[in-house]
């Protein structure tokens, strides 16, 4: 690993921020001072110190996001802003992914990590992980799309839904809705409602699996996960 992402990684600040703690000669690497961020380094064999600490070396980061509309929840795109464009330079370091995808016009939680491992478990079909959107809607539901939504829905290439749940927010207001889902289609929530002759005007995912959006965070910013989130997550 390069000596800059390992720095950026344990704590010791933005990219800028490490290059001066390189140029210092505070960084060592088996007690030879390492200036240069791109050599690489290896966190599991050599000793690593900065001005004689031992450094703790993090593999993973786990970010909760709340989505701002506008960006892809993608890595990189071509034409549109990504997700990854609202990160510091010390987490992009990390070389996060969104865990599942949210439209470009969908708000909300949206995780943001480099494990592979934990990222598999909330997105594949095989673990069932609920995720709850809340979602406003052109017209009320009926209780028959209610019943219809919640039972599986044929989509319009043919795909019938899994069982869903609907919540109502405010009974006097039925184009408001919870809806929990345990798959990850493209556009599926807004796909659901097309089949009932609705339209979803506003979506925001509000939670995935154990994992609740933080009502603090603002549009567009983030937070690590803290040790109990991640603990409930694995
Ligand atoms: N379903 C959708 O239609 N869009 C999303 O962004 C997420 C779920």
């Amino acid at each position: 690993m390069r000596t800059d992402k390992l720095l950026a990684n344990t704590g010791y600040g933005s990219r800028k921020e490490v290059k001066k703690l390189l140029k210092k000669g505070g960084f060592t690497v088996n007690g030879e001072v390492v200036k240069d961020g791109k050599v690489h380094v290896d966190p599991e064999k050599d000793t690593i110190e900065v001005f004689g600490e031992p450094v703790k070396y993090k593999e993973f980061v786990y970010l909760l996001m709340n989505k701002p509309k506008g960006y892809v929840s993608a890595t990189e795109d071509a034409k549109e802003k990504t997700v990854i464009d609202l990160l510091e330079p010390e987490e992009v370091l990390f070389q996060p992914f969104p865990v599942g995808r949210l439209d470009k016009d969908t708000t909300g939680l949206l995780l943001l990590t480099n494990d592979g491992k934990l990222a598999h478990q909330l997105t594949s079909p095989k673990k069932k992980v609920d995720k709850t959107y809340l979602v406003h809607l052109d017209a009320p539901v009926s209780q028959v799309d209610i019943d219809a939504l919640e039972s599986g829905v044929t989509l319009d290439d043919g795909y019938k839904t899994k069982p869903a749940t609907i919540d109502l927010v405010d009974p006097e207001d039925l184009t408001v809705v919870k809806i929990t889902i345990q798959e990850g289609k493209f556009h599926q929530v807004k796909r659901m409602f097309i089949t009932t002759g609705n339209k979803v005007i506003d979506l925001k995912r509000e939670r995935m699996g154990s994992l609740y959006l933080d009502p603090h965070l603002e549009r567009g910013s983030y937070r690590e996960l803290t040790g109990l989130e991640l603990a409930k997550l694995q």
